[in-house]
C-alpha cells in the first residue's frame, strides 16, 4: 500500500490561513470595547490609513467587501444608467456586478491568450462615447498592463479602476506595485485571497474628491461629522470593527505569505520548464500567485488525471466567461474567442497557499510529471 499522503492546506483549514495569537487578541479588543460597527470605533479607521501607507497612497477607504469596493469605485466614478464599463470576461462576478447595480452596461474586451489578462487593443476597440471607465483585472496575482491602459483612459478622459482583489503587493514587469497605475485600486479580503477577514473590502486613490465620493457611498451618503445630512445617494457598505481588527493584523503579514507564495511558485516553474505540453504562463518575479496558471493543451484532462494523484486543479478557473451567465444577457457566444479557448480548452489553475512546503510543490510537480508522459 501506498502511504497516504497529507492533503494539501487550503484557505479552508487552519494550516493554509495565517491566523496567530495577534487575531485572537485583536478580536478580543473589539469585543471587550463594545463597539462593534466601523461608524463609531477606530479599527476602520485604523485599517485605512495602514492600507494607504502600504500602497503609498493618499487615502483608502475600507467597505464589506470585494464588490462593495468595486461598488464604491464604479458609483464614485458616476457610473450610472447607459454609461459602459469595458472590462474582461475572465474575472469574479463581482468586478461586474457594481456596473449593473448603478445601471450600466458591461462591455467585455478580450484577453491575452498566455496570461487572460485584458488585451489593451481590445480595450481600446470597445471604447464609444458612452464609455465611463475600464476595470482591470490583474487576473491570479499577474500584472495587466497597466501601463498601456493608464494611457488609453488618459487619452479618452476615462477612469481607471484596478481589480487587484487576485494580486495583494504584486508587480508589473518594472517593480511597479500593482494598485498604484489606476485612479482607484480594490482589493478583497474574502476567505480565498492572500489574506482574509471572512470578507471585507478596500479602495485606494490619491484623488481626495473620489476617496470622499466613495466614503459616502459606503455610508448613506452620510458624512458623520456633518450630522444627520445624506449628501449622495449611499448603501450601508460599511466594514465592521471585527472585520477591520483582523484585517490590521492580516495586512502585516501579507509580504510574508506573498514571499512564500513566489518562493514555491519559483520552484515549481522550474519543475516544469522542461515538461511537454505544460506551461507556466509569463513567469516574472513580481507576480502574486494568488493561484498558479498553467497552459495545457486540453484542461479536463489534466484536471481529471490530476485528481486522480490527488493533486486539485481546476480548468478554465471559470466554467463560463462572465457574459454568458444568466445573470447577464445580450451577449453572444464567441464574443471573445481567446477568453472562451483558455476557460474551454487551454487554461489549469492550480490552487496556492503560502504553507506548501517544498515536498508539497514537488509532488504537484511529480504529478504534472505523470499527466505529461501519459
Ligand atoms: C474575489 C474577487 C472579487 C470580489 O471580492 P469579494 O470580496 O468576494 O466580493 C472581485 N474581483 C476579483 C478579481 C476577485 O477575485
Amino acid at each position: 500500500m501506498p502511504q497516504r499522503e497529507m492533503p494539501l492546506p487550503t484557505v479552508l483549514d487552519p494550516r493554509g490561513r495565517t491566523f496567530g495569537e495577534e487575531e485572537r487578541a485583536a478580536v478580543l479588543r473589539v469585543l471587550d470595547s463594545a463597539v462593534l460597527c466601523g461608524a463609531f470605533g477606530r479599527e476602520a479607521r485604523e485599517l485605512e490609513g495602514e492600507m494607504a501607507r502600504l500602497y503609498g497612497r493618499a487615502e483608502a477607504v475600507s467597505s464589506s467587501s470585494g464588490t462593495a469596493a468595486l461598488h464604491l469605485a464604479v458609483a464614485a466614478a458616476g457610473v450610472g444608467p447607459g454609461d459602459e464599463v469595458v472590462t474582461t470576461p475572465i474575472s469574479d462576478f463581482g468586478t461586474v456586478a457594481p456596473v449593473l447595480a448603478q445601471g450600466g452596461r458591461v462591455v467585455f474586451a478580450d484577453v491575452r491568450e498566455d496570461d487572460g489578462n485584458l488585451d489593451p487593443d481590445a480595450v481600446e476597440a470597445a471604447i464609444t462615447p458612452r464609455t465611463r471607465a475600464v476595470i482591470a483585472v490583474h487576473l491570479f496575482g499577474g500584472a495587466a498592463d497597466t501601463v498601456r491602459l493608464r494611457e488609453i483612459c488618459d487619452r479618452h478622459g476615462l477612469l481607471l479602476v484596478e481589480d487587484c482583489a487576485q494580486a495583494w503587493l504584486g508587480e508589473d514587469d518594472d517593480g511597479r506595485l500593482l494598485g498604484t497605475a489606476g485612479d482607484v485600486a480594490c482589493f478583497s479580503l474574502q476567505q480565498y485571497k492572500h489574506i482574509t477577514a471572512g470578507d471585507g473590502g478596500l479602495c485606494v486613490t490619491d484623488d481626495p474628491a473620489l476617496a470622499t465620493r466613495m466614503r459616502l457611498f459606503m455610508d448613506k451618503g452620510w458624512d458623520r461629522a456633518e450630522g444627520r445630512i445624506h449628501r449622495t445617494m449611499g448603501l450601508n457598505y460599511r466594514m465592521t470593527e471585527l472585520v477591520a481588527a483582523v484585517a490590521r493584523v492580516q495586512l502585516t503579514r501579507v509580504a510574508d505569505v506573498v514571499a512564500r507564495r513566489r518562493a514555491s511558485a519559483r520552484r515549481l516553474a522550474d519543475a516544469v520548464a522542461g515538461l511537454p505540453g505544460v506551461t507556466m504562463p509569463r513567469w516574472h518575479p513580481g507576480h502574486a500567485w494568488w493561484v498558479v496558471p498553467l497552459l495545457v493543451d486540453d484542461n479536463t484532462r489534466w484536471a481529471t488525471a490530476l485528481a486522480e494523484l490527488g493533486v486539485p486543479a481546476l480548468p478554465g478557473y471559470l466554467e463560463r466567461p462572465l457574459y454568458a451567465n444568466p445573470a447577464l444577457s445580450g451577449y453572444p457566444p464567441g464574443l471573445c474567442p481567446r477568453a472562451e479557448r483558455l476557460i474551454d480548452r487551454t487554461l489549469l489553475v492550480l490552487p496556492w497557499n503560502e504553507a506548501y512546503r517544498e515536498d508539497d510543490v514537488d509532488r504537484i510537480a511529480q504529478a504534472l510529471g505523470k499527466v505529461a508522459a501519459s
